[in-house]
C-alpha cells in the first residue's frame, strides 16, 4: 500500500487530540522541573522530517549503508558546532540519550567488575553513576561520594575514597546539586591514582555553553551530556572527548552499544547547537541563573530551607522537613495548582526515595518562556503559599487562579 500523506489529525485523531491536550497542559502550567525546557519550533521541525527514514550505521565517510551523502553533511555540521560550543577536541553526537552516552564511556574503558566512583543518588548524583539497580551499579563495583556538613561536595572524602579504592573511572556531575563542581580538583584526584575522569554535565551543559558555569572540557577525559535539559535541544545525548579517545568512544557508541543513529534527532541537535552559538543564548542563560537565585531567595524569605544554602545554577533543592510534608505530597499539591516540579531526596533524607523530604525546582523552562524578576517573585510566593497551607482547598484554588494569569500572559507554542 502506498503511504497516505495526510495530516496526523486525520490519520490518527486519537493521538492528535492527546498531543493537543498536552500542548494545552504545557501552556497552562508553570514548569519548574529542572531537567525540562521548551525547545524551539525549528528544532522540532528538524526532528519531524523524513530523515527518520534513513539508516546510517557508522560515521561520516565510513558508513555501512548506501545513500548517506546528505546524512554525512548533517552529522559533520552537528559535530563541528558542538566542538565549537565547548571548545572540545572531539565529539560524538550519536548517543540516543544521556544514559546511553554514559554507557558508551563505560563500555569504552571498563570491564565488568571494575571499580567506578560517582556521586550518590541520594545526595544529588544520577542513577547511571553507580546506583544499585542501574547497570552501572550491577556490572561495576560502585563507590559513592557525597556532601559535607555544609551540603557541598566533600572533596576530602572524594580524595580519601579514591586513594583507598583506586577506581578505574571517577565521575563528576549531578542531577540535584545546585553548586559549582570543582572539576580541576576532581582531575587532580583522578590523575593522582591514574584513573580516567569523566564529567556528566547533562544538567549544566547549557550554562557551561554560555560561560555561566565552570567548563570541564580542559580537565576531563570524557564529557557526557543530554541535549534536552539546559541546552534546550531535542531529547538526546552526546560525548566530548580528548582526541586520543575518539576512536574508542566512537566504536563504543557504534557498534558497541547502539545500532543506527537517529538522523532526524541529530539534525535537530545541529539546529539546537546553532541556537546555542548565538549571542542570545548567553543572555538567556544569564537570566536562567539570575531567576534561580531570585526564586531561591524568595523561598528562603518565606521560611523554606534551601539545600546548600542557595544556588549557583538553574537548580534549587528545597528541604520540606520543617513544613511537615513529603516531597511526594508537595509535588502533587503543587500540580493541583498547575505548578509542576518533582519530588527529590535531600541529603540525609529520612524518607524513602519514593516519598522524599524535598522537591527540586529549576529555572530553565520558565526563563525560556520569558519569565523575569517580576514573574519569578510571584512564582516563588505562590509556591510558598501552597507549602504554607498545602491542605487548604481555597488556598489551592486561589494560587491556581494566579498561575493562570501568568501563564496566559506567556503562551509557549501558539497555534
Ligand atoms: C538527566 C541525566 C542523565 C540521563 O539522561 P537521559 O537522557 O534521561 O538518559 C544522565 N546524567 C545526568 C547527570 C542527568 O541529570
Amino acid at each position: 500500500m502506498i503511504i497516505k500523506n495526510e495530516n496526523l489529525s486525520k490519520i490518527d485523531p486519537k493521538i492528535w487530540e492527546i498531543i493537543l491536550k498536552e500542548k494545552q497542559r504545557q501552556n497552562n502550567n508553570i514548569e519548574l522541573i529542572a531537567s525540562e525546557n521548551y525547545t524551539s519550533l525549528a528544532v522540532m521541525e528538524a526532528q519531524g522530517t523524513l530523515l527518520t527514514n534513513k539508516y546510517a550505521e557508522g560515521y561520516p565517510g565510513k558508513r555501512y549503508y548506501g545513500g548517506c551523502k546528505f546524512i554525512d553533511l548533517i552529522e559533520k555540521i552537528a559535530i563541528n558546532r558542538l566542538k565549537k560550543i565547548f571548545n572540545a577536541e572531539a565529539a560524538n553526537v550519536q548517543p540516543h540519550s544521556g544514559s546511553q552516552a554514559n554507557q558508551a564511556v563505560f563500555f569504552s574503558v571498563l570491564n565488568p567488575g571494575d571499580t567506578i566512583m560517582g556521586m550518590s543518588l541520594q545526595e544529588g548524583g544520577h542513577l547511571t553513576h553507580g546506583m544499585m539497580l542501574n547497570m552501572s551499579g550491577k556490572w561495576f563495583n560502585s563507590i559513592c561520594y557525597g556532601l559535607n556538613k555544609k551540603e557541598k561536595i566533600d572533596y576530602k572524602k572524594v580524595e580519601y575514597l579514591a586513594k583507598k579504592n583506586k577506581p578505574k573511572l571517577i565521575i563528576a556531575g549531578a542531577s540535584a546539586y545546585s553548586q559549582y563542581i570543582d572539576f580541576e580538583r576532581f582531575y587532580h584526584i583522578a590523575k593522582n591514582i591514574n584513573s580516567y575522569f569523566m564529567v556528566d554535565m547533562a544538567h549544566y551543559a547549557g550554562l557551561i555553553a554560555a560561560g555561566e558555569y565552570p567548563n570541564p572540557v580542559p580537565f576531563a577525559d570524557f564529557i557526557t551530556s543530554t541535549t534536552h535539559k539546559s541546552l534546550r535541544g531535542p531529547r538526546g545525548g552526546f560525548i566530548l572527548m580528548k582526541k586520543k579517545y575518539k576512536k574508542i568512544i566512537n566504536s563504543a557508541v557504534f557498534p558497541g552499544i547502539q545500532g543506527g543513529p537517529l538522523m532526524h534527532v541529530i539534525a535537530a541537535k545541529a539546529v539546537a547547537f546553532k541556537e546555542v552559538l548565538k549571542p542570545d543564548f548567553k543572555i538567556y542563560q544569564k537570566q536562567v541563573v539570575k531567576n534561580a537565585k531570585i526564586l531561591s531567595k524568595i523561598l528562603d524569605q518565606r521560611g523554606i530551607r534551601i539545600v546548600s544554602g542557595g544556588t549557583k545554577s538553574h537548580i534549587i533543592l528545597v528541604d520540606l522537613r520543617n513544613k511537615k510534608i513529603t516531597g511526594k505530597i508537595a509535588e502533587s499539591i503543587l500540580e493541583s495548582a498547575n505548578i509542576i516540579c518533582n519530588k527529590n531526596s535531600i541529603p540525609n533524607d529520612p524518607e524513602k526515595p519514593y516519598f522524599t523530604s524535598g522537591i527540586r525546582l529549576g529555572s530553565s523552562a520558565i526563563t525560556t518562556r520569558g519569565f523575569s524578576e517580576l514573574e519569578i517573585i510571584k512564582v516563588g510566593n505562590l509556591c510558598a503559599d501552597i507549602l504554607d497551607y498545602p491542605f487548604n482547598q481555597e488556598n489551592i484554588k486561589n494560587v491556581k487562579k494566579e498561575v493562570k494569569k501568568i501563564t496566559n500572559k506567556f503562551p509557549i507554542y501558539k497555534n
